[in-house]
């Protein structure tokens, strides 16, 4: 009998529960809705510090936005056509010199199997956030060893599907 009542609590409450759950939305768009109403009626009332300062942020939002698109557009309008192949050209340049530097430093720190102080054994440890940096600007794989024996660290940079 008991184990009975403390069943048919445990119901009513999960579905009290899942009836919150199942209308959470339409209450979320009432509580939104009824807000803006609230606003508009009792918009000559409210003068509340917050209420002004929340129009102050929205309209600070606004003219921040709107001075962004017009940089960007008289960015973008000012743009020629040799400009285009110029910077064209300077990206693909950039884009050599970074496959280049990868690739050196793919070969600088190929692999790592032994410790080159004490020649001992070596074992994988957690990346430092440097290294996860490094991993994603030269979209590499970083690895990083430290000794078994001494305190030695190093690290064997390669391609990711490594
Ligand atoms: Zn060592």
């Amino acid at each position: 009998m008991n184990h009975n009542s403390t069943r048919t609590k445990k119901k009513r409450k999960s579905s009290g529960h899942s009836l919150f759950r199942e209308y959470r939305f339409e209450l979320t768009v009432v509580s939104i809705f009824a807000l803006g109403v609230f606003l508009l009626v009792e918009k000559m009332k409210i003068k509340s510090y917050v209420y002004r300062l929340i129009i102050a942020i929205i309209s600070a939002i606004k003219s921040l936005f709107f001075y962004v698109m017009t940089t960007i557009l008289k960015i973008v309008s000012g743009i020629e056509t040799s400009d285009i192949v110029g910077i064209i050209l300077i990206l693909i340049a950039a884009y050599m010199v970074f496959i280049r530097t990868r690739f050196r430093i793919f070969r600088r720190y190929a692999s790592l199997s032994t410790c080159p102080t004490c020649d001992g054994d070596l074992k994988r440890t957690h990346r430092t956030p440097l290294q996860k940096l490094i991993e994603i600007a030269l979209f590499a794989k970083v690895k990083h060893y430290s000794c078994k024996k001494c305190d030695y660290t190093g690290i064997a940079i390669g391609y990711r599907s490594k």
